[in-house]
């Protein structure tokens, strides 16, 4: 390449702005973005979380901390036998795999889109259950040190509904996912997107979860 063409290359990229004044400005993150983790709600307010620790026992960081309890018979916090008693996540550790999302048989632990939140000390960076447990609108909770922008709390379930057995090709459109407090059965994603037919709702009706959404476990299909 001679000199001038150089030149000319040069001069055709000027005004030609890539980057945002970050952090003022952010860019908006692609929809299954690895941030900071929820534990999610039924849409009628329970846990999801049912405490088995399958997510702290495939944390390749070993940052999950999980201690398990029975459900109290009168006011059970989950629908299972258990529910998630302490949840600890240490972000000291956390590679944002999310292997713990994949792991997760209920669907409990997902992540949001936050990657903004520092401390400036080891206690914030241990988030407990409290502060990882969705509000009642089935919003991840703000803490004082998070910089949340417009869109990190949307799709919280991304990640895990592009693989469950939902996001295999051969099931588009087809919700095989739970639904979630404050969003219902959430959508499919672009691409699988094909409207159930009348044989796929029979399936989903004989497996339809105790919640009464149209969502079908995982364990129910056998779909892998
Ligand atoms: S995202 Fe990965 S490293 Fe972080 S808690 Fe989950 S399994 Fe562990
Ligand atoms: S978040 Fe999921 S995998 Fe982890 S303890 Fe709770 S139910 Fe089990």
């Amino acid at each position: 390449m001679g000199l001038l063409e150089g030149f000319g290359i040069t001069l055709k990229q000027i005004g030609h702005v890539v980057t945002v004044p970050y952090p003022e400005a952010k860019r908006p993150k692609p929809e299954r973005f690895h941030g900071r983790h929820v534990l999610n709600r039924y849409e009628d307010g329970m846990e999801k979380c049912i405490g088995c620790e399958l997510c702290a026992g495939v944390c390749p960081a070993k940052c999950i901390y999980v201690r398990g309890k029975d459900n109290p018979p009168d006011a059970p916090v989950s629908p299972g036998e258990r529910f998630g008693f302490v949840y600890e996540i240490n972000y000291l550790r956390c590679i944002h795999c999310d292997l713990c999302v994949e792991a997760c048989p209920t669907e409990a632990i997902t992540e949001s889109k936050l990657f903004e939140f520092s401390f400036t000390n080891r206690e914030d960076a241990i988030y407990t259950r409290e502060e990882l447990i969705v509000d009642d609108a089935g919003k991840p909770k703000q803490l004082p040190w998070e910089d949340w922008r417009e869109g990190d709390d949307k799709h919280t379930s991304a990640w895990m509904r592009a693989t469950s057995p939902g996001g295999d090709s051969n099931y588009e459109g087809k919700p095989l996912w739970s639904g979630e407090l404050g969003y219902g059965v959430r959508a499919a994603e672009l691409g699988q997107t094909e409207p159930v037919t009348d044989s796929d709702a029979d399936a989903s009706d004989s497996a339809t979860d105790s919640h009464g959404s149209d969502a079908v476990s995982h364990g129910a299909t056998g779909h892998h």
